[in-house]
């Protein structure tokens, strides 16, 4: 699937970390684990081509020309399964600002319901990434957007674990601009607006809570 604004990342490392994931054998803690390494890698190429501008230093042997990102970074998770993307993502974005939008679903519409947002000051001047690792219909992501941009942002792009073909047709629909970045495409979702093969609910595995 191809849309302007989609890219799958397709990495050897990212693709073996997914199925540990997907296996409905893997339990909480390597869950866990690998949940991290694939949102740690995530983060590598979703800041692949944030500015940077140049920095100055003087190494123990000579002085050197370098960069520093040009942005401060505000990384937005949707609670709650995007916070175990968040806590690692942070391991390579240390700098980076937190938000939290919370979005719970109705459980027999699947429409989503904003319960909380609390976003740090400067949203306007940063590159914001809203982080969650099941873009299923779509509809959570999207509000998600929705608010952030009235609360100011204007550089934001959306990373995902598994994507969902039915997720991003309507997330691209609402945001033509906003660039989505999944680890994997998956073609379906099933009665209960669940990936499919997906890896289950993203949420309970992370947290123990299945
Ligand atoms: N949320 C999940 O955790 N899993 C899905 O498959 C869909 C939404």
């Amino acid at each position: 699937m191809q849309t302007e604004n989609f890219r799958v990342v397709g990495h050897p490392l990212i693709r073996a970390r997914v199925t540990v994931l997907r296996d409905r054998e893997t339990g909480t803690k390597h869950f866990r684990e690998a949940l991290h390494e694939v949102a740690v890698l995530l983060a590598a190429e979703a800041t692949r081509d944030l500015e940077v501008v140049p920095r100055h230093v003087v190494t123990p042997l000579a002085p050197c020309d370098g960069v520093r990102l040009a942005r401060p970074i505000i990384i937005v998770p949707i609670l709650r399964a995007g916070l175990g993307m968040a806590e690692a993502m942070l391991k390579v974005l240390p700098e980076a600002r937190v938000g939290h939008i919370g979005m719970a679903r109705d459980e027999r519409t699947f429409e989503p319901r904003s319960y909380y947002f609390k976003s740090p000051a400067g949203l306007p001047d940063a590159d914001v990434f809203l982080v969650d690792p099941m873009l299923a219909t779509g509809h959570s992501a999207a509000d998600a957007t929705e608010a952030l941009h009235q609360a100011g942002a204007r550089r934001l792009t959306l990373v995902c674990i598994l994507a969902s073909r039915p997720g991003v047709a309507h997330f691209s629909t609402r945001h033509p601009g906003i660039p989505i970045l999944a680890a994997e495409l998956d073609d379906t979702l099933n009665e209960q607006a669940y990936i499919v093969p997906g890896l289950g609910d993203a949420g309970d595995r992370y947290f123990g809570t299945h």
